[in-house]
This record gives structure tokens, sequence and C-alpha cells, in this order.
């Protein structure tokens, strides 16, 4: 894969630097039978520094964990080696099954079975609390 350009796939950007490595395990690209690229420390105008990831085909992002980890993250899709389509993740009401309640006394840790649910509370401080005992999640 040429990293300037790919012809159809997944541009992610506007990731926070450094943290480029940690949204490719979350999307668990490392199972992919393609091409992926993680470019670290480019310039950015807006952010200064920037991670990007490009994927050299089109998957189904998991865009509920991508705007829990970083909301600033921008999506194109790549057709034919042209920007078709571009938007922006952004921090999910609700997020399942993704973080663990850590309260042992939460019926979570209970019964086994139930999702973990976790409710954004503070959307400003980015603040996620269980939705049944009500614990705040850990970074
Ligand atoms: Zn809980």
């Amino acid at each position: 894969m040429n990293i300037d350009s790919i012809k159809d796939g997944i541009v992610i950007d506007h990731i926070q630097a450094k943290k480029g490595l940690e949204i490719y395990d979350a999307l668990k690209l490392g199972d992919l039978d393609c091409s992926v690229a993680i470019i670290t420390n480019a310039k950015s105008k807006k952010m200064g520094r920037k991670d990007i990831i490009k994927i050299d085909k089109k998957i189904n992002l998991d865009l509920t964990i991508l705007g829990y980890l970083d909301p600033n993250i921008t999506i194109n899709i790549i057709k034919d080696n042209e920007r078709i389509d571009k938007y922006h993740v952004e921090l999910p009401k609700e997020i399942v099954n993704i973080i663990k309640c850590k309260n042992p006394r939460c019926i979570t840790s209970v019964e086994q079975e139930l999702k973990h649910i976790f409710v954004l509370t503070d959307k400003e401080k980015r603040i996620y609390r269980c939705k049944y005992c009500e614990t705040l999640s850990e970074e």
C-alpha cells in the first residue's frame, strides 16, 4: 500500500497524537486481512500533532467506541482515490459492553449475563456512569 493514498478504504483522521495504537487495538484492526497504516505525530494545523490510521478496505467501524475514545476523530471514506464522504464521530450517549462497572456490589458483577451499560451524564466533562448503580466509569 502506498502510504500517501489508498484507492478504496477508510482514513481515520485527527486522532490525538500517540493515541493511534490505542484506536488500532480497540477496533481490532490487527485482525483484518487488508493493509492498515498508522501514521503517528503527523503535523496538523488544527492540532499541532495528530495520528492517522489508513485502512485499505471498507469495513464497518465501531463508531461508538471511536466516539468514546476520542470524539474529535473524523472519518474519511475513500473510493477510487477520491474522498466521497467525511463525518465526525460523536460522544455516544450510551456505551454497551465496552467498559465494565468496577463496583463489586453492582448487579452487573453478580448477574454475569447482564450487559454493561454506561450512560453519558455530563457531556462537557465526558462523564459516564453505570446505568444500574451510577458508579463512574474509569479512564
Ligand atoms: Zn454498576
